[in-house]
């Protein structure tokens, strides 16, 4: 074992937490990403000293220097998942190790140090024990984890830079969207588009999202939940919303989702959706779908279900498509049946609720 493997986080238990009751308070109704826990974690990367500095500490501002590199070049990665509290009372992660090596493909991709999975792991599995008492009660309650990397060596010259801060936070989340599992409107971007062949769409950077934004406010002024984006080449093929990918439901019982070609980031959900689908027979295809042939196959009725999914919605059924060339309506604008079995089975899952056969449910 070498120095890097060898390292572990120092716990320093913050001095002044949040008393139960406030906490009680603040997480009985958290919306999204606004309630955070007492403590954060943290391990800095030098190109001297590699990873060092690992300890688990109370959360608060850290400081930064004007010309820290990330302020100006944005490299940038980050990661999103969930604690949750099961229905015994244990507190469980989701596939965990599927974030680890996603955040260390962002971290090549952004020409950043990967960080070792059992470093990545421990961060989040010690915040999450000692924060765990910020898990909120309610249903669709969970702790959404935000581990981040990001350029923090005082620089301005435009190359990789030498030293990395590495964080993880914790947020008090209820369910994403108000309402649950209604179905949501999406707008199809014809000005914009999010990630080109080449370019950084299937890494998680902070940059793809600053980028979809206009998009998104776009799709808001339109009386729209949320933006589709198409493929930059040819303006034609279904890629993902801002912040989910997309499945289509056929009326044989078949799904179509668009296949991971670098433009489009590479979901968890995604991927435990089309493992329980395959659980029960449904064939599923990852090959392109054109716009148009969605609004034709919305209209002829050979599309039944169309669903958004990612870990902060889960499975969100898509009921109305708007763009410049007007509406069109899938199914009967609700939830399908095949969305809200998949979403059963997987909540499910990840409530410990339901059998867990591929193992994902990591207990703490
Ligand atoms: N696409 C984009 C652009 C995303 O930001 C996310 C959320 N991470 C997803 C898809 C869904 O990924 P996951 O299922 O891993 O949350």
């Amino acid at each position: 074992m070498d120095a890097q493997t060898k390292l572990t986080f120092a716990i320093e238990e913050h001095g002044n937490p949040v008393p139960a009751s406030e906490r009680a308070e603040r997480i009985a109704d958290p919306g999204f990403g606004r309630v955070f826990t007492d403590h954060m974690a943290m391990v800095r990367w030098s190109k001297d000293k590699g990873w060092h500095d690992a300890k688990i500490t109370a959360r608060r501002p850290i400081e930064m220097d004007p010309a820290s590199s990330v302020l100006h070049y944005a490299q940038e990665i980050f990661e999103g998942m969930k604690a949750y509290r099961l229905a015994d009372g244990a507190t469980a992660l989701f596939r965990p190790e599927e974030n680890a090596r996603r955040f260390n493909r962002s971290a090549t991709r952004m020409a950043m140090p990967e960080l070792p999975e059992q470093l990545f792991l421990e961060s989040i599995e010690k915040l999450v024990s000692i924060d765990r008492e910020w898990i909120p009660t309610a249903e669709g309650g969970a702790l959404y984890i935000r581990p981040f990397m990001f350029a923090s060596e005082v620089f301005l010259g435009v190359r990789p830079a030498h030293e990395y801060l590495y964080l993880v936070i914790a947020s008090s989340v209820g369910a994403y969207f108000k309402g649950g599992a209604k179905a949501i409107s999406i707008w199809v971007s014809e000005d914009y588009t999010r990630a080109a062949p080449g370019g950084t769409g299937a890494a998680k950077c902070g940059g793809n999202y600053a980028a979809s934004l206009v998009a998104q406010a776009q799709a808001i002024e339109n009386g729209c939940d949320q933006v589709v984006f198409l493929d930059a080449a040819e303006h034609r093929w279904v890629e993902e919303l801002g912040g989910m990918n997309l499945f289509f439901v056929m009326e044989d019982g078949s799904m179509v989702t668009p296949p991971l070609k670098g433009t489009i980031l590479p979901g968890i959900t995604r991927e435990s959706i089309l493992a329980l689908a395959r659980d029960e027979g449904i064939a599923v295809r990852e090959e392109e779908y054109a716009i148009d042939q969605w609004r034709a196959d919305a209209e002829s009725g050979r599309l039944r279900e169309t669903f958004a999914c990612g870990t902060a919605a889960v499975v969100t059924p898509v009921g109305t498509v708007r763009s410049s060339k007007g509406d069109f309506t899938i199914g009967a604008g609700g939830t399908g049946q095949l969305t809200q079995r998949l979403r059963d089975r997987l909540v499910g899952i990840q409530r410990g609720e339901q059998a867990d056969p591929h193992g994902w449910v990591k207990r703490l």
